[in-house]
Parts: C-alpha cells; sequence; structure tokens
C-alpha cells in the first residue's frame, strides 16, 4: 500500500523554488469572475497540494474500510492508514502518538476539553481566564462550562498594537485561576504569543493551560511538548489537510483522568448492559467512525510542510508579510488592526470611509479573495470599537505579484467607493 506523496518531497537545506511549489496546488490556477485568482484567505482554510488530494483519492480508490472493525486486508490496510497519519502528526507536534486524539478540528479538541476536563472539575468560585484575542472556538465553550458550574470568566486584555499584555496577563493569574485558554496566533491580529512564558508562569501557580494553535501549527516550527501546556489544540484544514480533521494533545495524566466525551463503538473494550470498560486513551476520546481518508490526507499535509521545511516556510510568509504591510502602508486611509513585532502574515484592516463588506465584494470582482467581518472574535473588535474589517491572510504558495495585484485591485475599488 502507497499512501504517501506521488510527488519527490525531500527536507533540503536550501529554500525550496516557490514558483514550482506554487505547481502543486491546481485550484491557484483558476480565474474568479474572469481573473486570475488571488488567494489570500488562507487564515480561513488553506488550500490542498496534489499530494493530499491524490492521497485522499487513493484511500477511496485502492483501500476505503473502517478502521480496527475488521480483520479482512482492506481494513487492516485502512486501520494501518489512520493510525500512520497519528503517527505522522504527533513528529510534526513534537509530541508522543498516544497523546494525541484524533478528532474533527480545534472546535471539537476544545470542546472536549471544556466538558471532560473542565466540567467535571470547576465550581462556583473559579475562574476560566481567556485572552482578549480567541477566536470563539476557545471562548464559548468556557461560557457553556462557566454557566453550568458556577464559574467565571475573567478576560487578558491586550495592547493597542494587538500584543497580550503580559503584566496584566501574569495579575491575572490569582488562586482562584484553575484553567487559561490563549492562542498560540491571533488570527485577526497575527500576534505571535509567547506561549512557553506564558505557560510556565502558569503552570507555576497550578493553572492547567489550553492553548489553541489552529494558526501556528501551519505557518511556524513547533515543538508542542517544549511549550509546557496541558493541551494544544489543532486544525487540519488550515495546514493544507482535508477538513473535518484536527487533534487534541493532552498530557497523559489528563487523558487517563478525564472521562469519555462521547460514548459508542471504538472507544470500548467490553460492553454489557451492567457497565462499559472504556478502551485506553487516545482511542477512548473517539467514538464512532472517524475522517480516515481525511486524515490519511493530513498525514500527507504534514509530510508535505515538513518536506518544504517549516523555517523556509515561515522565512517565506515573513518576506510576503514584510512586502504586503509596506505596500499597503502606503495606501491613503488605511488603518491596519495589529502590529506586534511578532506576527504571523495576517494583516485585518479597514479603509477610511468603506464598509469591509463593500470592499471584499468587490475585490472578489477583480479575483481577489479576503475575509471580511468580525473573523468569529466579536470580543476582540470590539475593543477595537469597530463592526468589521478586511483580512488578508498569506501562504508561502502566495506571490509577490499576487501583492502587486492586490494593491492595484485595492487602489481600483477604493477609487470606485471614495
Ligand atoms: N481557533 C482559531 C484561532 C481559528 O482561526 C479557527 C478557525 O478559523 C478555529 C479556532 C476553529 O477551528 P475549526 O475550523 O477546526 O473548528
Amino acid at each position: 500500500m502507497n499512501l504517501s506523496s506521488p510527488l519527490p518531497l525531500q527536507a533540503t537545506d536550501a529554500a525550496p523554488d516557490w514558483a514550482r511549489v506554487r505547481v502543486d496546488f491546481p485550484l491557484l490556477m483558476r480565474e474568479v469572475h474572469g481573473k486570475p485568482l488571488v488567494y489570500f484567505d488562507n487564515a480561513n482554510t488553506a488550500q490542498k497540494p496534489l499530494p493530499v488530494i491524490e492521497a485522499t483519492s487513493a484511500f477511496y480508490r485502492r483501500h476505503n474500510a473502517n478502521v480496527s472493525r475488521a480483520v479482512h486486508a482492506l481494513g487492516t490496510e485502512a486501520t494501518d492508514a489512520y493510525e500512520g497519519a497519528r503517527g505522522k502528526l504527533a513528529r510534526f507536534l513534537g509530541v508522543r502518538a498516544d497523546e494525541l486524539v484524533l478528532c474533527s478540528g480545534t472546535t471539537f479538541a476544545i470542546n472536549l476539553v471544556a466538558y471532560s476536563w473542565a466540567l467535571p472539575r470547576l465550581k462556583a468560585g473559579d475562574v476560566i481566564l481567556v485572552s482578549r484575542m480567541e477566536h470563539h472556538a476557545n471562548i464559548v465553550p468556557w461560557q457553556l462550562v462557566a454557566q453550568r458550574t458556577g464559574a467565571t470568566i475573567r478576560v487578558a486584555e491586550i495592547a493597542p498594537d494587538g500584543t497580550l499584555d503580559l503584566d496584566a496577563l501574569h495579575a491575572a493569574m490569582t488562586p482562584e485561576v484553575k484553567l487559561l485558554a490563549v492562542a498560540h496566533v491571533s488570527n485577526v491580529l497575527g500576534t505571535i504569543n509567547p506561549v512557553r512564558e506564558i505557560c510556565r508562569e502558569a503552570r507555576r501557580r497550578g493553572i492547567v493551560t489550553v492553548v489553541d494553535g489552529s494558526q501556528a501549527a501551519p505557518h511556524l516550527p513547533l515543538d508542542v511538548a517544549a511549550i509546557g501546556c496541558d493541551f494544544y489544540a489543532v486544525t487540519g484544514h488550515k495546514m493544507c489537510g482535508p477538513t473535518g480533521t484536527g487533534a487534541l494533545w493532552a498530557r497523559r495524566e489528563h487523558l487517563q483522568a478525564m472521562p469519555p466525551f462521547l460514548g459508542g463503538g471504538e472507544m470500548i473494550k467490553e460492553v454489557s448492559f451492567d457497565g462499559t470498560v472504556f478502551n485506553d486513551p487516545p482511542h477512548k476520546f473517539e467514538a464512532g467512525t472517524p475522517n480516515i481518508a481525511g486524515f490519511v490526507g493530513l498525514g500527507v499535509a504534514v509530510d508535505y510542510l515538513d518536506a518544504l521545511g517549516r523555517e523556509h516556510i515561515a522565512a517565506r510568509e515573513q518576506e510576503l508579510l514584510a512586502h504586503f504591510t509596506e505596500e499597503l502602508r502606503r495606501v491613503d486611509g488605511v488603518r491596519i488592526f495589529g502590529t506586534a513585532a511578532h506576527k504571523a502574515a495576517v494583516v485585518s484592516f479597514q479603509v477610511e470611509g468603506a464598509h469591509s463588506h463593500d470592499m471584499a465584494t468587490l475585490l472578489d470582482l477583480q479575483g481577489v479573495a479576503v475575509r471580511s467581518g468580525q473573523h468569529c472574535a466579536h470580543p476582540l473588535l470590539q475593543y477595537f470599537g469597530v463592526a468589521a474589517t478586511c483580512r488578508a491572510s498569506l501562504a508561502f504558495y502566495n506571490t509577490h505579484e499576487e501583492i502587486e495585484a492586490f494593491m492595484a485591485a485595492l487602489k481600483k475599488v477604493r477609487a470606485l467607493l471614495g
């Protein structure tokens, strides 16, 4: 069985030929409204390279069967492919495979922590500390837990440049705080938070940490074990993998102590009407048939990112970010949200006199895809006192020519709206 990449992918010290890499992404070759597509919505979801598309399709063409439920050849192949993907993702994150729960994405992963770790433990008087810049997936599950336990939510504020106020954050870590939820990288501002330092301070005070790695895993060299958190969540579709894939890494002692979140097949060792013996972690948390083909694709996606080299990816995206920001600053009436020194290639902005939805709609007519709105981060936009922004988010496969095309489109749209 060969479910690995059909293309030769070798990690190399030299930076990849980015023009060659781009050819791996068929969707980037299409036109939109008769114009060449400029896809700057990568923080929303990333495009998929051919090896990922091929591997997902090859699974259905040649190996499709359910996992762990059949002794026949296809069943064994499917199980090997699924567990192989767990191993690849674990290596990519720098963690043990038996501490990695595969699930549908970050939203599921954080809810698993909320319902399985927090709900049985928290009580009235306890505090859940959440940063101002969180995605709703790292806010709403904690609100649901707070409603049911009597715990309260405390907000760690940010500075106007979009960095976390670390002194305020550390001061907010009082003895009542039992859990801290923080993004590694903000999906709106691009800010890269110093999660290692934050988790060290939290751990010293006995606070359990949940790090949302959705926007970090695709863009930064990552060693989750070295961060020192308790839980780390990732989502496959932002990592060039299929939608409906993701994972929660957790310290072994938590996985052993936590009750299952969902019950059903796969997560049990033995069932009778007198009771059930649960499977060992991580399978205890993986009830039902998973997205097997999706995880096969995700395994190939992380191999693909590793073969490009995550240092190279980060350097390439920093170069694109610098170019994009410099050009955008030259446009009259532009306000940029998030100017931290350490940030990923995510740029939220507004243009004076133009509504963000109108901007995004007119940019789309020029072939440019950006996101507009509140980016699933209402409390963050409330802090800045705005109802919506446009967000351009770049990936390694974007080009300097696309940045020039974006700027030309932006100036055209601005003239139309102005
Ligand atoms: N957290 C952050 C920071 C995100 O950017 C996103 C997706 O936009 C999510 C969580 C939600 O992840 P998923 O799509 O896996 O539910």
